[in-house]
């Protein structure tokens, strides 16, 4: 069998003495996107963060196209082709929107996406292009942060929590483009508090709870109690 796109094997992190995972095992093969669910604190961002490099590992933790990476510095990592859209966005506040989405360009690894495919993504952001990025709303701002992941061209893209605090009808459009992402055999991870959303647009779901992998199932599979064991640790 080939090897998984990015297979995670024993994965544990750390702050200090508190140990956040727990020997986590993943694979995701190739053009699959994956969910992860899992209560607050459950260890979801420091798996991302842990993924992209920002929390370093041993460096077979993580292997990414079968080469080892979990012990590679951030930038490193990007340059294989991993991109994160991180928790609160993390715009340079003094950059202007396509200030920002260049700073993702400069990984310099060619692809599809670029300035003109990501204004074709979210236009409102090619009408914004010289303003402020503190300036746009905050799902605008959310739109510029996958974008600047998106101007990377990477292979694997992780969305860590891109709805949380915007309005429903903002999270409903940020959703309509994520098959114009994916579509194109792009892998991807996406962390997400809403349940439903989250089942809505992966094919497989893991479930975190206390930094163990409590679930995973394929999305079309999965049952609500399943979910409400594997989220809570407890019975529906
Ligand atoms: P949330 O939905 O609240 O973001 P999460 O599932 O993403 O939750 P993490 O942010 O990965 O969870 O946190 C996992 C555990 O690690 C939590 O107990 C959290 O308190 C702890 N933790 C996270 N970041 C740090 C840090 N910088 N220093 C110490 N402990 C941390």
């Amino acid at each position: 069998m080939p090897e998984a796109r990015l297979q995670i094997s024993g994965l544990d992190a750390h702050y200090g003495d508190f140990q956040a995972l727990y020997g986590l095992d993943m694979a995701v093969s190739d053009g699959e996107v994956i969910a992860i669910i899992g209560a607050n604190g459950a260890g979801k961002t420091t798996l991302m963060r842990s993924i992209s490099g920002l929390l370093k590992n041993r460096a077979d933790a993580i292997r990414f196209r079968g080469e080892p990476i979990g012990a590679l510095r951030a930038d490193q990592v990007a340059a294989r082709g991993i991109a994160l859209v991180p928790e609160g966005r993390q715009l340079f506040p003094s950059l202007s929107v396509e200030e920002n989405l260049l700073i993702g360009g400069q990984v310099g690894r060619a692809g599809p996406w670029s300035l003109s495919s990501v204004y074709d993504l979210f236009p409102i952001l090619k009408e914004r292009r010289q303003q402020a990025s503190t300036s746009l709303s905050g799902g605008q701002q959310q739109m510029v942060a996958i974008g600047r992941a998106l101007m990377a061209n990477p292979e694997l893209i992780l969305f860590d929590e891109i709805s949380l605090g915007l309005a429903p009808v903002v999270i409903r459009q940020i959703y309509e483009a994520m098959p114009g992402i994916v579509g194109e055999g792009m892998t991807a991870m996406i962390v997400e508090q809403d349940i439903a959303q989250a089942l809505k647009v992966s094919s497989r779901v893991y479930c975190l709870q206390e930094g163990r992998i409590s679930l995973e199932a394929a999305t079309g599979d999965v049952t609500h109690d399943q979910i409400t064991k594997a989220y809570f640790g407890m019975d529906a």
